[in-house]
């Protein structure tokens, strides 16, 4: 018997990298996968396919995770198709990164639309469907970076330990309802996003990470499948580090 045997769960951001992993370990795990996107079309139905190869209902969804209005008629369209949303994963984000000093507003708007008002606008879509079932798992992808901060990424930083007020903010007012909700703060995932980055930035990160590797997708979607599963069910409000013990 497969860990997600029955559920269905919505990712954001899953056409490339962490969300992509993320979309894969649940449908290998027998979960029906909705994931969204929001440029790479082709990558998308690529992957829905491989999905799909696994035995379960895969659907991707061209959606702006900053659009409040999108995210109700993504629920509005998953609904039409499943009885339930039993998975929440919040992973669509991007980086703007600069110091404070050349940081322009649009920079900083851009941001927190994406990586933190999406959070917000797929929470409260979805809420009135799991208060309805009282049951789901709600998990935001944040960064260790929210946790610690960093030099040049003010925005990005600040985008991320949002999500971990949001989280433990939501942990909490929906919790009676058996609703969990837990933040993942991966640390250096090696994914397009990390390939923008410069190359001896990457090796000074590598060597400076006790497990001494950058980490994976699969690394940050293992974690995902634990939380969105059975075998959590006593886990809310947290924050857990992907990191390689980068933060310890
Ligand atoms: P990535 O490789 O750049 O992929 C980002 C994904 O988000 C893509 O599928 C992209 O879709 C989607 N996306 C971007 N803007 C969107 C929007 N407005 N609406 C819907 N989807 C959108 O990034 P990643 O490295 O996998 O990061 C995934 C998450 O993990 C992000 O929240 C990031 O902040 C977080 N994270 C990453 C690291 C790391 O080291 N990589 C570390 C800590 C946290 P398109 O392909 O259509 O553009």
């Amino acid at each position: 018997m497969k860990l997600l045997s029955g559920k269905t769960a919505l990712v954001t951001g899953a056409s490339r990298g962490i969300g992509r992993g993320i979309a894969i370990k649940l449908a290998q795990q027998g979960a029906n996968v909705i994931f969204t996107y929001s440029a790479s079309a082709q990558k998308a139905e690529e992957l829905a396919t491989l999905l799909q190869q696994e035995g379960v209902k895969a659907l991707a969804v061209k959606s702006d995770a900053a659009d409040y209005n999108a995210a109700e008629a993504l629920i509005a369209t998953i609904l039409a198709e499943f009885t339930t949303i039993d998975i929440v994963i919040n992973n669509a984000g991007i980086t703007r990164d600069n110091l404070l000093m050349r940081m322009t507003e649009a920079h900083f708007d851009e941001v927190i639309a994406t990586n933190l008002k999406s959070v917000f606008n797929i929470t409260k879509a979805v809420q009135k469907q799991l208060l309805k079932q009282r049951s789901g798992s709600i998990i935001n992808i944040s960064s260790v970076v929210g946790v610690k901060g960093n030099a040049g990424q003010a925005n990005y930083a600040a985008s991320k330990a949002g999500i971990i007020g949001f989280t433990k903010s939501v942990a909490l007012e929906l919790g009676s309802r058996n609703i969990r909700c837990n933040a993942i703060a991966p640390g250096f995932i090696e994914t397009e996003m990390t390939d923008a980055l410069n190359p001896e930035t990457v090796k000074q990160w590598r060597e400076a990470i006790p497990l001494k590797r950058g980490g994976t997708a699969d690394d940050v979607a293992n974690l995902c499948v634990f939380l969105a599963s059975d075998w959590s069910t006593y886990i809310t409000g947290q924050v857990i580090n992907v990191d390689g013990g980068m933060l310890t």
